[in-house]
């Protein structure tokens, strides 16, 4: 099933379920305790983050290509950071690019496929981990690179601002994702390919990320879990990119769908 979570024209926030494209059936409930038909037609104003994550745990370095690029070591563990959930913004809603980022262009790009966690998983061995799974989406783990590297290593200083966090356009099943190790993940940035990779590349598979991350850790249902970008991100690349107030960022995840989201500047123009 694709799952929307959506504001209607009376300002609530439901969830709906997307079939066929472009159209929107309105739904009961949420889609951890349970979601039932209604048989409307959703009325959307705007699209939204399709969940609102109880908490957000990243994965870096987990494709080899990616590691390549960066000049750093396949790792032997996945290296974890989180994001507050203060960062997260839906499809179509802006990142902003922070007014503390005033030393000149360092935000970044990371295209990225998206875990969410759809009950209680601790302690979970990883030939059961997908079974607590409820479903993917796609993310962008929006970086600034000087914040990141500063004082020696300040992850969550440089991904965890405002925006940092684009999340949607629809949260698919796992019944419609049977292998998450065989999706092509793309990055455009103002329509020109960035990255382009497939979720194969993985140093850490998913089922092994949701093993090693509930080891004597509790992953609650509508917990996120960002697993890793491919490479050419645009740091790396030769000249060095990054993101200016106008561009128009997309990631693009095979079966889940695009999230387009447009970079302001601090001001919000
Ligand atoms: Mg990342």
């Amino acid at each position: 099933m694709r799952i929307v979570r959506y504001e209607d024209m009376r300002g609530n926030v439901r969830y709906g379920r997307e079939d066929p494209p472009g159209v929107v059936e309105e739904l009961e409930g949420d889609p951890f305790s349970g979601l039932s038909p209604t048989f409307r037609t959703a009325d959307v104003l705007r699209f939204l983050a399709p969940v609102e994550p109880v908490n957000i745990f990243c994965v870096g370095l987990n494709y080899r290509a990616h590691a390549q690029e960066t000049g750093l070591p396949i790792p032997e563990d996945p290296v974890l950071f989180m994001k507050p959930t203060t960062a997260v913004v839906g499809p179509d809603q802006p990142i902003r690019i922070p007014a503390c980022c005033e030393h000149g262009p360092e935000v970044d790009y990371e295209g990225e496929l998206a875990v969410v966690i759809g009950r209680k998983a601790r302690d979970v061995p990883e030939e059961r981990a997908l079974d607590f799974v409820l479903g993917y989406t796609v993310a962008n783990d929006v970086s600034a690179r000087r914040w990141q590297k500063h004082n020696g290593g300040q992850w969550i200083r440089g991904k965890s601002f405002d925006t940092f966090c684009p999340l949607g356009p629809a949260l698919v099943t796992r019944d419609d994702i049977p292998d998450p190790q065989a999706l092509r993940i793309r990055t455009a940035l103002n329509g020109e390919l960035v990255q382009d990779g497939g979720t194969d590349d993985m140093i850490f598979p998913v089922a092994r990320l949701v093993s090693f991350l509930s080891r004597d850790t509790t992953l609650l249902p509508g917990t996120v879990i960002l697993t890793g970008t491919p490479p050419g991100v645009g740091f790396a690349r030769n000249p060095p990119v990054f993101l200016r107030p106008g561009d128009l960022v997309s990631v693009e995840i095979e079966g889940i769908g695009r999230l387009t989201n447009r970079v302001t500047g601090p001001d919000g123009a």
